[in-house]
C-alpha cells in the first residue's frame, strides 16, 4: 500500500465518520420535540377543590372506580395485547418522569347517570381518583366515551394554559383520525404515544436518549424495517446453499486411504454394528452423528464424526463422550437489589459421572421497574385544563 493509497483510505474513513455523525445528529435534531417538560411550573399550584367538587356534584351521577392505575378499558375496545402495550408505555412514562398518566374508556356517560358534559365528568373523575403527583399536579387522564363519540385529555392543575393547545393537537392528530373509522384500539395506541411525545419530547421507546442517540435510533428503526425484508431475501438462499454444500461434502464418494478404491457408506443400522456403546448413545441422544464408510476391496473402515451444535449435551470430563447433560435449579431468584443463586447438576448418561456447582445469578436490570407495582394515584388534581374532541 503506497502513501497515496493510505491517505485516500484515511480520507474515505474520515468522510464516512463525518457523514455518519452528521446524519445521526441531523435526524436527532429534526425529531427533537419543541416542548420539553421543563416548562412546567415548579411547586404547588393554587387550586380550589371545593369549587370543582360542587360543580361535579351538580352534574355527575357516579364516578366509576379503577382497578388499575394505567388502563381501565370499561368500554372493552382494547384486546389484551394492545392493553398490555399501553400499560407498558405508561409504566415507562412513570418510571422515567414520575408522570401519572391513565387511560379510561367508558361505554357512555349515561352509564354513570351523568347529565352534564364530558368535561365536567372528566374533571370530577380526575379529582376523585387523584391522578398525578399531589405537589406538582402533573397527572394526565385520557378519557374516551365511545357511545358519546367524545374524547377528553384532562391535565393536572400544574400544567399552564399553553398545554391545552398541545393536547388539542394530540386529540386532533393522534386520536381522532382512527376514531373516525371507529378503529378505537388503533386510535388509542397512536394517541397515547403522541400524548407521551407531547409531554416528554420522546416516544416511549426513546426515553433517556440523547439527540444523537435518538437520531441513530430513528435511522436504526428504518434500517431494521428494510433489513427484515432484505434478510428474508438473502438469508433463505444463503442458508440453503450452506446446507447443500455441507451435505454434499458429507455424502461425496471418497477413495480408500489404503487401496484407493471408492468407499461405500453403510446405512444407519449397519453403522451401529461398528460403533461402541458411548458412540451409539451419542447417536441416540443426537449429540453426535456417525457415518461409517467401508472399502469393498480391502475392508478398510473409516468412521466420520459429525457433532451437533444444538443437542444440549456436552463432552463428559470422565469418558469424553458428548453425553453430559446439565440441569439448572434456581435456589434463590435474583431481584433488582440482590443477586440470586442456582445449582447446576452435570450428569453423564454414559459413565454415570456426576458433578454439581452453585453459581451466582446476576441482579435483575431495573428497566420496566418500579411503576409496575404502583396501585394507587398520587392525589393530584385538575382545574379543568386539557382538550376535547368529537368524531
Ligand atoms: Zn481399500
Ligand atoms: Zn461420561
Amino acid at each position: 500500500m503506497t502513501k497515496h493509497d493510505m491517505n485516500f483510505a484515511l480520507a474515505i474513513a474520515f468522510a464516512v465518520v463525518v457523514i455518519g455523525l452528521g446524519a445521526g445528529f441531523l435526524v436527532g435534531t429534526l425529531t427533537r420535540p419543541a416542548a420539553p417538560l421543563a416548562e412546567l411550573p415548579a411547586g404547588p399550584v393554587s387550586f380550589s377543590p371545593d369549587a370543582v367538587q360542587s360543580d361535579a356534584e351538580r352534574a355527575v351521577g357516579t364516578i366509576p372506580g379503577y382497578s388499575d392505575v394505567y388502563v381501565n378499558d370499561y368500554a372493552d375496545v382494547l384486546d389484551d395485547t394492545a392493553e398490555g402495550a399501553v400499560r407498558d408505555d405508561l409504566i415507562l412514562l412513570y418510571d422515567q418522569t414520575g408522570i401519572e398518566m391513565t387511560v379510561l374508556t367508558i361505554p357512555d356517560l349515561a352509564t354513570y347517570g351523568h347529565r352534564g358534559t364530558l368535561e365536567t365528568f372528566a374533571t370530577a373523575l380526575f379529582n376523585t381518583w387523584g391522578i398525578g403527583n399531589a405537589d406538582s399536579n402533573d397527572g394526565v387522564l385520557v378519557l374516551v366515551s365511545v357511545g358519546d363519540r367524545r374524547i377528553r385529555i384532562e391535565i393536572g392543575a400544574g400544567y399552564s394554559r399553553a398545554w391545552d393547545e398541545r393536547m388539542q393537537r394530540v386529540v386532533d392528530e393522534g386520536f381522532l383520525p382512527d376514531f373516525r373509522d371507529e378503529a378505537y384500539q388503533a386510535g388509542i395506541l397512536t394517541g397515547v404515544d403522541e400524548t407521551i411525545f407531547e409531554l416528554t419530547g420522546n416516544y416511549p421507546d426513546e426515553f433517556e436518549a440523547t439527540t444523537l442517540e435518538r437520531g441513530f435510533g430513528r435511522i436504526w428503526h428504518w434500517i431494521q424495517a428494510l433489513g427484515q425484508f432484505a434478510w428474508g431475501l438473502i438469508a433463505a438462499p444463503v442458508g440453503a446453499v450452506v446446507f447443500a454444500v455441507r451435505r454434499h461434502l458429507r455424502n461425496r464418494p471418497r477413495p480408500c486411504d489404503v487401496c484407493g478404491t471408492t468407499m461405500l457408506r453403510a446405512g444407519e443400522q449397519a453403522d451401529d454394528a461398528h460403533l461402541d456403546g458411548g458412540q451409539r448413545l451419542e447417536e441416540y441422544l443426537r449429540s453426535v452423528d456417525y457415518d461409517v464408510w467401508h472399502c469393498p476391496s480391502c475392508a478398510h473402515m473409516l468412521i466420520q464424526r459429525y457433532r451437533s451444535w444444538f443437542s444440549g449435551y456436552s463432552a463428559c470430563p470422565q469418558c469424553s463422550y458428548r453425553t453430559l447433560s446439565t440441569t439448572a435449579e434456581v435456589l434463590q431468584a435474583a431481584t433488582k437489589s440482590s443477586t440470586g443463586r442456582k445449582r447446576l447438576d452435570y450428569d453423564c448418561q454414559n459413565c454415570g459421572y456426576h458433578d454439581s456447582e452453585v453459581r451466582t445469578i446476576p441482579k435483575v436490570k431495573s428497566s420496566g421497574g418500579s411503576g409496575s407495582s404502583r396501585s394507587s394515584f398520587g392525589g393530584g388534581s385538575s382545574s379543568g385544563g386539557g382538550a376535547s374532541g368529537s368524531w
